[in-house]
């Protein structure tokens, strides 16, 4: 009898787990917004390549990561791509990219064009020349790239403003008005993962124009400053325009952590599933129900 039992719970497990077929993501928190992505067929490392300074203004990969990192080590073994969202020092060293694809020469660079002619003035640029996807979309366009079966569309998003006074004119001017941000969605295994740089979250014309709502994301790693307050325009863009399954909220200042679980509790209702990760190099499983 109880033979008989046990093959009708394995009958059962069996053909729940068949009925609901399930992907999954593991996501590895590097530094900021610098992610190492893994999925059944797909290493993706997206703004986790930098580090070599200072700050407190974020979290930055140690000696032993940066090495890492470096060397295409345990855990950075065997990426597919390195994507990056700009050309700040916060997401991207350009030294770093190419002792990464140096050491891993399978691996493909996406990044806009402006980090390309920033790789280009490298020493060893020329090894790793053939390795790099450069695009740049104007504003308000997205572009499609596939690798290996993997599609990855590419969207332009402004980055955020930051205002400082010129000394001469005493004008206020936005310091990275020229600087190119993209926004990056993969369909990996069956995942869609959203990563949206130093977009500016105010600007909801740009993502009323893109509609990510369409695409049903299932991950989405979103800039802080979306939710930096209960009140902030960005959380209205997240419902009505990005709406995605899961959020990893990233670019958060080391001490201000609880301010934004704070703001995540407060708009739990109407945005659920909002993580933030607390630690370089913590770890977390997503299992992704298929439609
Ligand atoms: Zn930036």
């Amino acid at each position: 009898m109880m033979i008989k039992k046990n093959i009708l719970l394995i009958a059962i497990l069996l053909y729940t787990s068949s009925a609901v077929p399930q992907s999954v993501c593991k996501v590895t928190y590097v530094a900021n917004e610098g992610f190492l992505l893994e999925t059944t067929n797909n290493k993706i490392l997206i703004d986790a390549v930098f580090g070599g300074f200072k700050g407190t203004w974020c979290d930055i990969p140690d000696d032993d990561t940066k090495a890492k990192i470096e060397n295409a080590e345990n855990p950075f073994n065997n990426v597919d791509i390195i994507a990056v969202s700009h050309r700040h020092s916060d997401h991207f060293n350009p030294a770093m990219v190419i002792s990464h694809v140096i050491n891993n020469p399978n691996c493909l660079i996406i990044c806009p064009k402006q980090a390309d002619s920033i790789l280009a003035l490298r020493e060893n640029y020329d090894k790793v020349r053939n390795n790099i996807i450069a695009v740049t979309p104007p504003p308000n366009r997205d572009t499609t790239i596939m690798i290996n079966g993997t599609e990855i569309k590419v969207f332009r998003l402004e980055h955020s403003h930051y205002y400082e006074q010129d000394e001469k004119t005493g004008e206020k001017i936005n310091i990275h008005r020229n600087t190119e941000n993209i926004g990056f969605l993969f369909k990996a295994d069956g995942i869609k993962i959203f990563h949206c740089g130093d977009s500016n979250p105010m600007n909801d014309e740009e993502y009323k124009n893109f509609n990510l709502a369409n695409e049903q994301i299932n991950i989405a790693f979103l800039e802080r400053l979306f939710m930096y307050h209960v009140t902030a325009k960005g959380i209205e863009i997240i419902e009505n325009y990005i709406n995605p399954e899961y959020i990893v909220l990233m670019h958060v200042e080391p001490g201000k952590i609880q301010k934004y679980k704070d703001v995540a509790v407060q708009i739990a209702d109407r945005i659920p599933n909002i993580h933030i990760f607390e630690k370089p190099m913590e770890e977390k499983t997503y299992n992704i129900k298929n439609n």
